[in-house]
């Protein structure tokens, strides 16, 4: 390849033609999730091999058959699936055998859920997590890359958020996330296993779960105007939010992964687009694209509600640290990932 074309071509274009010629094995965690079947279905395409550990409390196996349908059969005789639960060391520790790379997508997210069940919160994401640094510690692998989160910066008022400032956690869910980072930051300092967190900011794109008491506000919202029924907003919809697709997720773990920077080591890294939209906003993003796919798609008021306690007011994330050290750039914005994602929303969401 000519210098010319390395420079127009980005880290992200460069890495990903680096990985087909070079496969490793990658341990994804959460494997049949939202994230994780999407982590899969990138890493198979760039022909690398996959163990998958899930114990399917929030995901699903048609998640893995659509990856199954959009990979080759080589790609995907890559696969290896590990039915088995985080909670477990011995199932970690299964899982970790002869990965290189680990991606560590498992928990139970929602901040309500945490709300109702702030136990079993704890015990996924806090003892799941602690297991999975033992057992990725003693694996020896390369590296292990882990799903942090932007509700750790809690009740912190400045904008946008800057990985260093953050403020109290305001729900069960942001302390687990929290406590993860501290466990990774001691992990580094009592062993020298290095990690990295992504800090992901409001995700969405397809395999996101549209159903459910615990569904996130896109596909809840998708699924509201194709179901025709009511769109309740939490708030005066002036509570905002970095929503970032699917696709800048993907490319911030396998950029954090492959790092070499020493800069990288034991960091942590907000993970989102560097865009504020506010939930009135995003109402009327998705009706409009919506009505391209459907144009016999009828508009609807919102109806507005209490806030919902738990909730950050706003969130708007520094990408600077991401950008500077690992070489990201968000390849998609709201508008983009929301016509991307439209047909599988439509698709999988139940009238
Ligand atoms: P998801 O619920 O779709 O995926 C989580 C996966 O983990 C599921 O497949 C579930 O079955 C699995 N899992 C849960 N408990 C497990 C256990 N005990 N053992 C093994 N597997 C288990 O959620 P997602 O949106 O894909 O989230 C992935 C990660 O990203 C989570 O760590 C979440 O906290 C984090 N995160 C997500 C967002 C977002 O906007 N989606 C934002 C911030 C952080």
């Amino acid at each position: 390849m000519s210098s010319i074309t390395q420079e127009l071509l980005s880290t992200y274009d460069l890495l990903k033609s680096r990985l087909v010629g070079e496969p490793h094995t990658w341990l994804v965690t959460g494997v049949a999730g939202f994230i994780g079947s999407n982590l899969l279905e990138t890493l198979l395409k760039l022909n690398q091999r996959v163990v998958g550990l899930d114990n399917f409390a929030t995901g699903y196996q048609h998640n893995l058959d659509e990856v199954q349908f959009s990979v080759s059969p080589t790609q995907w005789a890559n696969f290896r699936f590990i039915r088995g639960d985080i909670r477990s060391l011995e199932d970690c520790q299964r899982a970790c055998v002869e990965v290189d790379y680990v991606l560590h997508q498992a928990a139970l997210g929602s901040v309500p859920r945490s709300m109702a069940d702030p136990v079993t919160s704890n015990g996924v994401n806090i003892t799941g997590f602690l297991n999975m640094l033992v057992a990725a510690r003693d694996a020896k692998v390369t590296s292990f890359t882990y799903a942090a989160s932007s509700s750790t910066y809690g009740d912190h008022p400045a904008l946008p958020k800057v990985e260093h400032t953050i403020g109290k956690p305001l729900s069960p869910y942001a302390v687990t996330k929290y406590v993860n980072e501290l466990y990774a930051d001691v992990f580094a300092r009592c062993y020298g296993f290095n990690t990295i967190g992504l800090r992901y900011f409001n995700v969405f794109g397809p395999r996101q779960d549209p159903d459910g008491a615990y569904a996130a506000v896109i596909p809840k919202w998708i699924a509201s105007f194709i179901k025709n029924e009511e769109i309740y907003i939490n708030g005066d919809g002036e509570t905002s939010r970095d929503f970032c697709f699917i696709e800048n997720v993907v490319q911030a773990n396998l950029l954090a992964s492959c790092s070499q920077s020493d800069l990288a080591k034991n960091q942590i890294f907000n993970v989102a687009v560097g865009g504020r939209t506010t939930l009135n906003e995003l109402h009327a993003l998705i009706f409009s694209a919506l009505k391209k796919v459907d144009p016999q798609m009828e508009g609807r008021s919102p109806t507005y509600r209490e806030f919902r306690s738990g909730d950050v007011r706003h969130s708007l994330a520094s990408v600077q640290k991401i950008e500077s050290i690992l070489g990201y750039r968000a390849t998609h914005l709201l508008g983009d990932g929301l016509e991307l994602a439209m047909p599988w929303y439509l698709k999988n969401t139940r009238k």
